[in-house]
């Protein structure tokens, strides 16, 4: 009966999916630094990530959610990037390729036509 009462609960910070943002270390820091301005340094919010307990939670999260901006699991938004698998490269759909043969097949015809008026 009190596991049922409980359940609502479960995601209470430091029990959730989230809950290692409890142990995150920029917590005890300045957290503007981990969101410098463009151009600006991440050496110093690095350096406190290289003794963070949760980096690899931290990171993961950013690659799963696309964090853009600051530094996360001790990596800038430009790092992350390399990260990523490339983009697909995206290839004509069938409809438009149809669309595009039949307008070379109206534009032959239109040049043929053309010819025998003249
Ligand atoms: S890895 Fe860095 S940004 Fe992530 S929680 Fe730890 S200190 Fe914060």
């Amino acid at each position: 009966m009190q596991e049922l009462f409980l359940e609502p609960y479960k995601e209470l910070p430091g029990d959730g999916p989230l809950s290692w943002q409890d142990r995150a270390l920029c917590l005890q820091t300045d957290p503007e630094a981990f969101f410098p301005e463009k151009g600006g340094s991440t050496r110093d919010p690095k350096k406190v990530c290289l003794n963070c307990e949760v980096r690899s939670e931290c990171l993961g999260y950013a690659l799963e959610n696309g964090e853009r901006f600051g530094v996360w699991g001790g990596l800038s938004e430009r790092e992350r990037q390399r990260l990523k698998p490339p983009k697909p490269v995206k290839h004509r759909t069938a409809k438009k390729a149809g669309s595009i043969a039949v307008e070379a097949e109206n534009s032959t015809a239109d040049n043929e036509d053309m010819s025998q008026e003249a």
